[in-house]
């Protein structure tokens, strides 16, 4: 058996554990070692440390303090990493806990947080999936299951400290540009939330007023929330500090490309089994690289016909953009979820479907101006009916009686 090297307690406060963080810093201390070659287990809380309750109230969504998350389990030193090295990584497997078996998906408030289609969807609402073994089922969202594409949401190594300031001066610069839009442009450093793992005392204050949030992906991989980091996949890290300090968090059961949901994939708690094979001595300068590559499982859920919607950079009010894929992939999303209201889903349904299952997005052409185009690949293997047009028209599968959970902002 591979060493487990962080453990969890999920009956207890992700704060009280000493072997995760919420925030990126350099000085945030190593929590355990090894060495390339090495094998290992890593247990991970979900994003939110367990604020998210399986129940049909969507009141928790609504109400997160959204500077607490997300909770990582590390920084892991490996011995004889340097920065400019990059770090070679295997997800070997990734799974839920036996005793957890289930994770949730939501849209935040656009009071707080907000989303992708927060205009749209702009209450808190919340779905809850079971997992049984490697598939998924939605006692909010019927007629749907389908097969896990487990992966990390979150994952990368420690910044340096010319790294840090580099990301907190141009996401202040970002901010400073229009300071008041709610949600946020972006999120910069919040002291009393952080949790900087071992630190304590008057370093473990100064780090916690300049530690990073967690939330965007950045040079070193972070937030990438690409499903396809699954497990089997090999990642190439960017080293920027003297042994890596590889975080790993957010674990998803399962998501749909672009996370359009925010609250987020499937979120769960779990464990990653890793192995560190390699160093690549001066990778970076070697390959020119600047952010993380990698290299996909070879096993990956297996459907094979999809309904693909078009978005272009065309907005839903009739205004044009000039090559805007965000636009463009919101218009393909807006188009699936009218469309699977034609067998009685709710958008909302349909909005979590879209941001749990797997399913793929595309930037399929960039050059035709003034419009983008996008594509979103819903799988039609995933219902339980047949989604696809006919002559009839759409019969509707579903009577509405059930739906998510809402909860009217306060
Ligand atoms: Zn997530």
């Amino acid at each position: 058996m591979p060493e487990t090297l962080i453990k969890v307690d999920l009956g207890q406060s992700a704060y009280e554990n000493d072997k995760v963080h919420n925030r990126w810093h350099p000085d945030i201390p190593m929590v355990a070692t090894v060495k390339p070659g090495d094998d290992f287990i890593v247990e991970c809380y979900d994003w939110t440390g367990g604020f998210i309750k399986n129940n049909d109230d969507a009141s928790d969504v609504r109400d997160i303090d959204l500077s607490i998350v997300h909770f990582l389990s590390g920084p892991i030193r490996v011995a004889g990493a340097s920065p400019g090295d990059l770090l070679v990584v295997d997800f070997l497997d990734i799974g839920a806990f036996s005793h957890n078996s289930w994770g949730f998906n939501g849209f935040f408030s656009k009071k707080n947080g907000g989303g992708f289609l927060t205009e749209h969807f702009p209450q808190a609402q919340k779905s809850i999936w079971d997992i049984n073994g490697m598939f998924t089922r939605s006692r909010h969202v019927p007629c749907v299951e389908f097969a896990g594409l487990i992966h990390p949401g979150l994952i990368g190594c420690l910044p340096s400290k010319p790294l840090l300031e580099t990301w907190n001066t141009r996401e202040r610069g970002l901010i400073a540009t229009n300071p008041d839009r709610v949600p946020g442009l972006a999120n910069p450093p919040f002291g009393p939330t952080a949790h900087m793992g071992r630190m304590s005392g008057e370093a473990r204050d100064a780090a916690a007023a300049e530690g990073a949030r967690t939330v965007p992906p950045r040079e070193h991989g972070g937030n990438c929330d690409i499903k396809d980091l699954s497990r089997g996949a090999r990642v190439y890290f960017p080293v920027y500090v003297e042994g890596a300090g590889l975080s790993v968090g957010d674990l998803h059961f399962s998501q749909g490309d672009g996370e359009i949901t925010f609250c987020g994939a499937i979120e769960m708690p779990g464990w990653i089994h890793m192995r560190v094979d390699s160093v690549i001595k001066d990778g970076m300068a070697k390959y020119g690289i600047r952010n993380p590559i990698f290299k996909p499982s070879k096993v990956t859920p297996r459907y094979q016909d999809y309904l693909i919607f078009e978005g272009i950079s065309v907005d839903e009010h009739g205004a044009q953009h000039y090559l805007d894929v965000n636009v463009a992939y919101r218009q393909a999303c807006l188009n699936a979820i009218a469309y699977l209201k034609n067998f009685g889903y709710s958008g909302a349904q349909a909005l979590s479907i879209l941001g749990t299952a797997p399913v793929q997005g595309h930037i399929s052409g960039v050059v035709d101006v003034p419009n983008s185009c996008a594509t979103l690949w819903l799988p039609t293997e995933i219902f339980d009916f047949d989604i696809s047009p006919g002559a009839n028209g759409p019969t509707r599968f579903l009577d509405g009686s059930i739906d998510m959970p809402l909860a009217p902002d306060l």
